[in-house]
């Protein structure tokens, strides 16, 4: 007789053992579910570097984050299954974990118009600002997820995924109309829900649309338009015009440009 000797037990007490040491710390997010996140290793950094390089689309760089947030996330929880900023905030705290400090240098240039004789040009004037990750918060959402399609009808909507809104044009009205039937969740008819995925699916949802009037649409559009996004404002006033500038950054790609 043999026997297999199984070396992947062992192997996973070594991971196990190897993760015990890496930093770890929890992030609210937006449902206020607290999740679990450990510090990039050497695998991630890699990955990082390479999405930095490379002059990849913004699209290429959310499947990057995902696969680092993935990585890094502790619980039972599927980047891919994010709203956007929640993605976007689990990410800055890796980042801050990882890095051992909250401050990133960004520099600015102002593009006031100066007058010159008769002509105008631009100021030019370089604005260096330290921004501080850990100031980052979500922007809050305002508008409910139910709404009311008539007496006997309503619509419960969830956010976008981060992939659906950069898959997604939110400014064409084609692009938010389907948007906005994707992120149905549920159909409440006067007492019955039907569910996503389990009593109905888009396709034959959609020939139900032309029943739901222009209010109804505008305020699917207003829900998902709504949603919180990674939000840090900045004042700043430039050296070179004196003129004060103030910004609000929206969503990651505005910290890392
Ligand atoms: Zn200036």
């Amino acid at each position: 007789m043999i026997y297999r000797y199984d070396m992947s037990d062992k192997l996973n007490k070594l991971s196990e053992a190897l993760e015990s040491n890496i930093p770890t710390t929890k992030v609210k997010i937006s449902d206020g579910r607290e999740i679990t996140i450990r510090s990039m290793i050497v695998g991630e950094l890699k990955l990082l570097l390479l999405a930095m390089e490379g002059e990849s689309k913004s699209g290429e760089w959310y499947d990057t984050l995902q696969e680092i947030v993935n990585k890094c996330i502790k619980d039972d929880v599927k980047a891919e299954d994010l709203p956007t900023g929640d993605l976007e905030l689990i990410y800055i705290n890796i980042h801050m974990l990882s890095k051992g400090k909250s401050i990133i240098p960004v520099k600015y240039i102002c593009e006031e118009e100066i007058e010159n004789d008769d002509d105008f040009e631009i100021c030019g004037g370089e604005m260096k600002v330290k921004l501080d990750l850990k100031k980052a918060y979500l922007s809050e959402a305002t508008i409910d997820n139910v709404i009311k399609v008539n007496d006997r009808v309503a619509i419960k909507l969830r956010r976008p995924v981060a992939k659906e809104q950069i898959y997604y044009d939110a400014d064409t009205t084609e692009d938010m109309f389907n948007l906005s039937c994707r992120c149905i969740q549920s159909i409440t008819i006067d007492d019955e829900e039907l569910v996503a995925g389990q009593d109905f699916d888009y396709e034959k949802l959609a020939s139900f649309f032309d029943y739901f009037d222009s209010d109804t649409f505008e305020k699917m559009a207003d829900y998902i338009n709504d949603t919180p996004l990674l939000t840090y404002p900045i004042a700043m006033q430039c050296p070179k015009c004196g003129k004060k500038h103030s910004i609000v950054l929206k969503g990651l790609a505005d910290f890392f440009e």
